[in-house]
């Protein structure tokens, strides 16, 4: 009765790599998917071969052969698939202006189309086997207008609607959606695109005065995943960013 899976995309690195050996701490089964090959061999050594509950799997969102094949093997696992989190995604920071067409459609077809079809994909294996969870990591962009972000601010804001659709639709099959809006977390992808005069930013505008953990995001998913703790939570956008999406006038 206690066996559970959850396949997390994006798992070789930042949010997906914490939320992996929190949900493996936890007790899951954990299949990890990652586009990056190396990412993943990075995990596998990390791990040490710890876990006798991890599989490790290549897998590009946007790739639908390869959904169908890791969704093909998610319907023969021992321990049945109860929960998805889709982490999976890239950022950019380009104003509105300078952003182009093909700029919004790579960021949509990994962020969203990418989200959307693995969860297409997967719903009917939750339905299978009960219901389940599905948590979309969606972020502060996609809930207020930062500078930069039209591209990456749009994805996410899709995600946060779709998130509700998916809820309503769902509900009836007992599968959960929610979404986790993180604020910003010091992991590979932050590293690559906030400059120091971004980081001054946060710092100002962050009421906790600090950019969160990996890990911080990986509890709040652990909670949306797991039926015995969130079993009423659906259609919700939790976000985890120190206070930024409450505050106001800072002085
Ligand atoms: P990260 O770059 O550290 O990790 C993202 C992982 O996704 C990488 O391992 C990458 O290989 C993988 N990936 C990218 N495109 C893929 C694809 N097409 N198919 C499969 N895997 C793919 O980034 P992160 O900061 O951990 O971000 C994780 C999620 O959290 C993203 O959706 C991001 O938008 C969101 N988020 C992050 C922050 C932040 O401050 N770090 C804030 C808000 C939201």
């Amino acid at each position: 009765m206690n066996q559970r899976s959850v396949l997390i995309t994006g798992a070789g690195s930042g949010i997906g790599l914490a939320t992996t050996e929190l949900l493996l701490l936890a007790g899951w089964h954990v299949l990890a998917t990652d586009r990056d090959q190396a990412a993943l061999d990075r995990l596998a050594e990390r791990l040490d071969n710890k876990s006798d509950r991890l599989i490790l799997r290549h897998m590009d969102v946007t790739d639908p052969d390869a959904v169908a094949k890791v969704a093909l093997e998610c319907q023969a696992l021992t321990a049945p698939l109860l929960a998805l989190v889709n982490s999976a995604g890239i950022g950019s920071s380009v104003r509105f202006a300078d952003t182009t067409p093909d700029m919004l459609r790579r960021i949509y077809e990994i962020n969203v189309i990418g989200a959307f079809a693995l969860s297409q994909a997967l719903a009917p294996v939750l339905r299978d086997n009960g219901g389940g969870s599905i948590v979309h990591i969606a972020s502060v962009s996609g809930l207020k207008g930062n500078m930069g972000r039209s591209a990456y601010g749009a994805s996410k804001g899709a995600l946060v609607t779709l998130t509700k659709i998916m809820a309503v639709e769902l509900a009836d099959d007992l599968i959960r959606v929610n979404a986790i809006a993180p604020g910003p977390v010091e992991t590979p992808m932050v590293a690559d695109t906030h400059t120091a005069v971004t980081r001054q930013e946060w710092h100002r505008t962050v009421p906790m005065r600090r950019y969160g953990t990996p890990d911080e995001i990986a509890s709040a998913i652990a909670f949306l995943v797991d039926g015995r703790q969130s079993s009423y939570v659906t259609g919700q956008i939790l976000a985890v960013d120190g206070g930024f999406t409450a505050a106001g006038i800072m002085a």
